[in-house]
């Protein structure tokens, strides 16, 4: 008996992130959203009612973006070529009280999800304001997530009210766990500097209780660094850890200044790490130590942070920039191979987020989080090495086919799930507001509230 609900997809070259071997003219089978197999040339494939032709193609899992801040696409290319202080001081944060409201939320984090699904990534890790409308975008595009409820007693944008803060992200993580198997819960906690010791700990100890991811920016600038180490005397990294605050569960992005004794604390806890390079060479934040921290075992993710701050969500870009950036840091081309990255994207990504029993590898029982590559393009010819292809050469629009548990989502470069032109039209409607009040000087770029 045949089930409905089966999916094949052959002709293709299948690059499965399982090890770093590739399959030439290999197909992916398909029941019911999940993996049932992989199979080699000349294998015999199920009959299917689904089969999806991907000959000239590469197949790989969906990408995953580990760090994201979704609906911050209404502020794309608003302030730019500032240091992180100006740009969050003068322009995100009062941005942030004006114009953030759950409708802008969600037609941003709408906009973020189009883009990242047209772009290959199928699963993203979000942190922000109002995330229970990030989840209903999430939901209604088809894309799957790990979101994060904001928590934080001294950033302006959020509540500030330590109990009703804490109490919000609670409702959140309790609301969407065990819901739908496209979104998957966490706690966000902005930084050591928007958020008091004892709501980190607090935070933390709530995340550990509901059993949900815990993320935190970390040691994003030298500044931040210098300024805790100064008045407490260890490093931001030491002193989460003296509270408990970094385990197996615990997500630190960014983690441009963590020193050798910081990574080793990581390490011997289990944490993870997400390297957002774009956003750091953008803010001239500094350069991760992305080698020590793979030396150390420590699973990396890729991010891209938010779309104010990188500009786009393209994981291609992401990847590329990963690459170079640690060659000429090092000043050695064989640092960040294209197979690291490949899996800083992918697999290492997926456990960075918790989500590596579910999706970043294709292989029978994971979830059919799957991206289909066009490369009968002039600038994917010749190919002599399809991960140095997906890594060097490859972006965004050559993807053409993306399916998310199964489902199709993307179908030729055009989004099926949704109306991308809508989402286009809104948020046209929210920047001219923007520039508008911008105009009418009820607000001067650049002045802090
Ligand atoms: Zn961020």
């Amino acid at each position: 008996m045949m089930s409905n609900n089966t999916l094949l997809i052959k002709g293709g070259t299948v690059v499965p992130m399982t090890g770093r071997a590739i399959i030439n003219k290999g197909a992916v089978f398909v029941q019911d959203g999940v993996i049932e197999g992989v199979f080699e040339e000349g294998l015999p494939l199920p009959r299917c009612r689904h089969v999806v032709d991907a000959t000239n193609c590469l197949v790989m899992p969906g990408l995953v973006n580990s760090h994201c801040h979704s609906p911050m696409s209404l502020f794309r290319g608003m302030a730019d070529d500032l240091s992180l202080d100006d740009w969050l001081q003068g322009y995100i944060l009062p941005a942030e009280s004006r114009f953030i409201n759950p409708e802008t939320v969600h037609t941003g984090a709408l906009l973020s999800c189009a883009e990242m699904l047209l772009s290959g990534t199928t699963c993203f890790c979000d942190s922000y304001f109002f995330e229970n409308e990030v989840a209903e975008a999430v939901m209604k595009i088809g894309i799957r997530a790990v979101l994060g409820h904001s928590v934080a007693d001294k950033l302006a944008g959020g509540d500030t009210n330590k109990e009703r803060t804490l109490a919000k992200a609670v409702d959140f993580v309790q609301r969407w766990k065990n819901r739908t198997p496209w979104i998957t819960p966490s706690i966000f906690c902005h930084s050591t500097y928007a958020c008091s010791w004892e709501i980190l700990s607090e935070a933390k100890e709530e995340a550990s209780r509901q059993g949900v991811l815990f993320q935190i920016h970390l040691a994003e600038t030298r500044g931040e660094v210098d300024q805790i180490k100064s008045k407490q005397g260890l490093t931001s990294c030491a002193l989460l850890d003296e509270r408990d605050i970094i385990d197996n569960d615990t997500l630190l992005i960014h983690g441009v200044w963590l020193t050798d004794s910081d990574l080793d604390i990581i390490a011997n806890r289990g944490a993870a790490i997400s390297h957002n390079p774009g956003s750091n060479m953008k803010l001239a934040s500094g350069v991760a130590p992305v080698p020590s921290m793979l030396k150390r075992g420590i699973p990396v993710g890729l991010g891209t942070d938010s779309p104010a701050s990188n500009n786009n969500l393209d994981m291609f870009g992401e990847m590329q920039a990963a690459a170079k950036l640690h060659k000429v840091h090092t000043l050695d081309p064989t640092e960040m191979d294209v197979w690291t990255v490949l899996e800083m994207a992918t697999v290492k990504g997926a456990k960075a987020i918790g989500m590596g029993a579910v999706v970043g590898q294709l292989q029978k029982g994971m979830q059919a989080d799957i991206i289909i590559i066009d490369t009968a393009k002039p600038h994917l010819s010749p190919m002599y090495n399809p991960a140095s292809h997906l890594v060097y050469a490859a972006a965004g629009p050559d993807v053409r086919d993306v399916f998310v548990g199964g489902r199709q989502v993307v179908k030729n470069g055009r989004l099926i799930t949704f109306d991308a032109n809508r989402i286009i039209d809104s948020i046209g409607c929210i920047s001219t507001e923007i520039k508008n009040r911008m105009k009418q000087d009820e607000w001067t770029p650049g002045t802090p509230d």
